[in-house]
C-alpha cells in the first residue's frame, strides 16, 4: 500500500505561496503525463544533436523508443564529449540550446571535478525549484515574513574553460544568477548577508562579514541556514575563533583590518555603529566554557537550522543538535550539479524521516533496481518515476534538459511513499563513496590510488602496506580522514621513522582529488589526515571475527564497507585488549573540541532537553536514551551499503555502544574529556544493555 502524504491545508498562505503550492499539487498529481512531456520536449529539442542522431531515433519521442535506444551512460562514457564542448566546439553536441556555462560538480572524474554543460533555461528551472521551499515551509513555520533569515552563501572561485565559458559550482552559478541579484521583494527572501560578502571568495572575509552582520540584526534573525550541515558547523567554529574580534567591532563601530575588500568595506560603512549593549550581551554567551544551545542564545528568535543534514552530512546532527538546543532542522533540497531533483514536503520531520519528493518537471527520472543485501546493481529494465515501489532502493538515472540522456547520478534511494502520483525518496548513500567530511566524495579508487602513492615512500624501508581501512572522523572541527594501515616490513633495524609516515600522510592528500585538496586548503573545512598503524596480523583477526559473526568470507573481501571494518575493529579489540593501535600520525594535530564528542552531546542534551532529573535510575530515560545514544551510532557509523542486511547485524546492538566507548577512549587529545564520558557511559551501560534486549534485536 502506498503511505500517501497530504499537505496541510494552505488557508492562510498568500497568493504567491497558494500558486506555488498549487504547481506542486499538479506536478505531483499528473506525475505520469508531465513525465512524459519532459521527455517528448527534450527529444524534441535536440533531436539534431550530435549524440542523438547518433542513435538513430529518427524523431522518435515516444518512451519505447525512447529506451530501446539510449543506453544507459556514466560520466566517463560522456567525458570526450564534453572535453570539446569545454575546449570550444559549439556545434550541437549534446543539447541544441547553447551552454551558457559549466557546473563544476564536487564528483569527480579522474580527480578532477565533473562538468556539466548547462544552458540559461535550466538556470531557470533550478531556481523556480528554489522558490518552492519557502511557500511549503510557510504551511509548517509561521511569522517568518516577520525576520530575516541568517544564511551562510559563498562563492566559490571560477575557472574559464579553454573554450572560454566560466565554469563554477551550483550554488555560485545560482549565486550569480541574475534572478537572484535581481530577486524582486519577496519577505521570506531577505537574508542578512549581503550580496558584496555572498561574491567575495575570501572565505575569511566572507565569513566575517556574513557573521558581522548577523550580530547587529541577532534580534530579527528567525532562521539560520547553510546548504551543508558541515558548512554550519564551520560558521560555529569560526565564531568560537573569533567572537572577541566581532565583539570588538560592535563595541567600537569599526571594521576588523583584515576586510581588505573595498565592496564589502564600502557596504559595511552602512552597518557599523557602535553598540556596547549588543557587544557585551554577545561577549557574555561567548566567553562561558559551555558552548550547548550557543546557535539559540546567541540567535533568540530562530524558529530552526535550514541545513542538509541526510546523506553523508548525517554524521553532523547530535552536533549540531548540541549547538542548537535542539532546535528543528529543515531538509528541503535534493540537488546536483546535474539537474536540481526535488524537495521536502514535510520540512520539520526528524532529519531520519526526510524524504524528499522528485518533482517530475525536473527531468526524466528513471530508477535501476539495486539489491541492497547484495550490494550490486541489477542491470534489469529500468523502472519510470510512477512506478517505483515503496520499500526499494534503485539508483537514479536521469534525462536532462541540458543534455544528460540515461546518464547514472551515483546515488541510491529508497522509496518510502508517494505524494499524489510522485514518489518520495530517502537518500541512502553514494555509490562507490567511501570518505567524506564536506562536499568531498572519496571513492575506492581515488582511496587505493593515495595508498599506493604514498606507499612508493615506504620501499627504501623494505616496508609495504598489507592491508587498510578508513573512516571520517568528525569528532574534530574540522572533521578529517583516518586511515588504518597494517605494514609489513622485512627490516625490523630499518623501519620507516614517524617524520617518513608523516610524509606519508601528505602524500595521500596530495594523490587524492582535487575537491579533497580544495576543502583541505582552500576552504578549510577537513583537517590533516591521520594513519593509524595497526598491530601485525590485526585484519586477518579483523576477518576472522567477522567470520565468525556471520559474515561470508567473499562478503568480507568484497563488500564490508570500511566504517563496518572500524566497528569490527573495536568489537575486536573489546575481545583482544592486546589489540593495539600502535601509532597515530597525524601531521599538525587536529585540534579536539570536547563538545564535539558525539554520544555525549546524545545522551546529556538528550536528558536535559527532555527536562528529566539526571537521576539515573530512572528507567525511562536510560531506555529512552539508549536507543537516542544507539541512534547516534549508527547516524555516525552508518554505513554505506546494506549495513544491517549485510550480514553483520549492528542495528540496536548493544555491542556497538561499548564499542564507541571504546573508541572514544582512544581519542587521544582530549583524554581527559574522553574519560569522563568513558566512565559515565560505564555507569549506564549495563542497565542500557538490559532495556535495549527487549528492542527489535
Ligand atoms: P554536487 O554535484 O557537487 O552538487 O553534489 C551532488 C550530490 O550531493 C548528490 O548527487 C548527492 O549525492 C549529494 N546531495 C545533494 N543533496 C543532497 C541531500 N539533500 N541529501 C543527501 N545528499 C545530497
Amino acid at each position: 500500500m502506498a503511505r500517501s502524504s497530504t499537505l496541510p491545508s494552505p488557508m492562510a498562505c498568500d497568493q504567491e505561496d497558494a500558486k506555488a503550492l498549487q504547481f506542486i499539487e499538479d506536478m505531483t498529481r499528473n506525475a505520469k503525463v508531465v513525465q512524459q512531456n519532459v521527455l517528448t520536449q527534450i527529444l524534441t529539442r535536440n533531436a539534431q544533436t550530435e549524440y542523438l542522431k547518433g542513435f538513430e531515433l529518427n524523431g522518435a519521442t515516444d518512451r519505447e523508443t525512447f529506451k530501446s535506444k539510449i543506453p544507459m551512460v556514466t560520466y566517463e562514457d560522456l567525458r570526450p564529449l564534453i572535453r570539446r564542448i569545454a575546449d570550444g566546439d559549439r556545434s550541437p553536441i549534446l543539447s541544441t540550446d547553447p551552454v551558457s556555462e559549466f557546473i563544476l560538480s564536487s564528483g569527480t572524474s579522474g580527480g578532477e571535478p565533473k562538468l556539466f554543460p548547462s544552458i540559461k533555461e535550466e538556470e531557470q528551472r533550478r531556481m523556480f525549484l528554489c522558490t518552492l521551499v519557502m511557500p511549503v515551509m510557510n504551511l509548517y513555520v509561521k511569522g517568518l515574513a516577520k525576520g530575516k533569515g541568517l544564511y551562510f552563501m559563498f562563492s566559490k572561485s571560477e575557472t574559464e574553460t579553454t573554450g572560454g565559458l566560466m565554469a563554477r559550482s551550483t550554488t555560485t552559478s545560482l549565486y550569480k544568477s541574475d534572478h537572484f541579484k535581481n530577486r524582486p521583494y519577496n519577505p521570506y527572501y531577505i537574508f542578512t548577508s549581503p550580496n558584496e560578502a555572498i561574491y567575495c571568495t575570501d572565505t575569511f572575509q566572507s565569513m566575517y562579514t556574513q557573521m558581522l552582520c548577523g550580530l547587529y540584526e541577532r534580534e530579527l534573525v528567525n532562521r539560520v541556514g547553510m546548504v551543508f550541515a558541515s558548512g554550519l558547523l564551520r560558521v560555529i567554529r569560526f565564531l568560537q575563533l573569533n567572537w572577541q574580534q566581532l565583539t570588538h567591532d560592535i563595541r567600537t563601530g569599526s571594521l576588523n583590518p583584515k576586510l581588505t575588500d573595498t565592496s564589502i568595506r564600502q557596504y559595511m560603512t552602512q552597518i557599523v555603529r557602535p553598540d556596547t549593549n549588543l557587544a557585551d550581551s554577545i561577549a557574555q554567551e561567548c566567553a562561558k566554557d559551555n558552548w550547548e544551545r550557543i546557535i539559540a542564545r546567541i540567535w533568540p528568535n530562530t524558529k530552526y537550522l535550514h541545513v542538509i543534514v541526510t546523506g553523508a552530512m548525517t554524521q553532523y546532527i547530535p552536533t549540531l543538535d548540541y549547538y542548537s538546543g535542539g532546535l528543528p532542522i529543515a531538509c528541503t533540497t535534493y540537488a546536483s550539479s546535474e539537474c536540481f531533483f526535488g524537495i521536502n514536503l514535510n520540512p520539520m520531520c526528524k532529519p531520519s524521516e526526510v524524504s524528499y519528493t522528485i518533482m517530475p518537471n525536473m527531468a526524466y527520472f528513471e530508477f535501476l533496481p539495486h539489491e541492497s543485501n547484495s550490494m550490486r546493481l541489477t542491470h534489469s529494465k529500468l523502472v519510470d518515476l510512477v512506478d517505483v515501489k515503496i520499500g526499494e532502493e534503485y539508483e537514479l538515472v536521469i534525462t536532462t534538459y541540458t543534455g544528460l540522456y540515461r546518464y547514472q547520478v551515483g546515488d541510491i534511494l529508497r522509496v518510502t511513499g508517494f505524494h499524489n502520483t510522485a514518489p518520495q525518496f530517502k537518500f541512502i548513500r553514494r555509490k562507490n563513496m567511501v570518505l567524506g567530511i564536506d562536499t568531498d566524495k572519496t571513492d575506492e579508487t581515488e582511496l587505493q590510488a593515495a595508498i599506493e602513492n604514498a606507499s612508493q615512500l615506504l620501499r627504501e624501508f623494505n616496508t609495504s602496506v598489507v592491508e587498510y581501512t578508513s573512516y571520517a572522523d568528525t569528532t574534530t572541527i574540522p572533521g578529517h580522514y583516518v586511515i588504518y594501515w597494517e605494514l609489513l616490513g622485512k627490516d625490523s633495524a630499518n623501519s620507516p621513522s614517524d617524520k617518513v609516515l608523516e610524509q606519508c600522510c601528505l602524500a595521500m592528500e596530495e594523490s587524492l582529488n582535487s575537491v579533497y585538496r580544495r576543502c583541505r586548503v582552500a576552504d578549510k573545512s577537513i583537517g590533516p589526515l591521520e594513519i593509524r598503524i595497526v598491530k601485525n596480523e590485526t585484519f586477518e583477526q579483523l576477518m576472522d571475527y567477522a567470520i565468525s559473526r556471520g559474515a561470508s568470507m567473499n562478503q568480507y573481501k568484497a563488500e564490508l564497507v570500511s566504517k563496518e571494518k572500524i566497528i569490527l575493529f573495536y568489537l575486536l579489540k573489546m575481545n583482544d585488549p592486546e589489540l593495539k593501535i600502535m601509532k597515530m600520525i597525524n601531521p599538525s594535530q587536529c585540534s579536539y573540541i570536547a563538545v564535539a564528542k558525539e554520544v555525549d552531546i546524545g545522551i546529556d542534551s538528550w536528558v536535559r532537553l527532555r527536562g528529566y532529573p539526571e537521576d539515573n535510575s530512572a528507567t525511562e530515560i536510560k531506555k529512552q536514551a539508549g536507543e537516542y545514544v544507539v541512534k547516534c551510532l549508527l547516524n555516525k557509523f552508518e554505513l554505506r551499503g546494506g549495513s544491517t542486511n549485510s550480514g553483520i547485524s549492528i542495528k540496536n546492538s548493544f555491542d556497538v555502544l561499548k564499542t564507541n566507548v571504546e573508541a572514544m577512549h582512544d581519542q587521544v587529545d582530549a583524554p581527559m574529556e574522553s574519560h569522563a564520558i568513558g566512565d559515565k557511559m560505564g555507569k549506564w551501560q549495563d542497565q542500557i544493555h538490559e532495556d535495549s534486549k527487549g528492542h527489535g534485536q
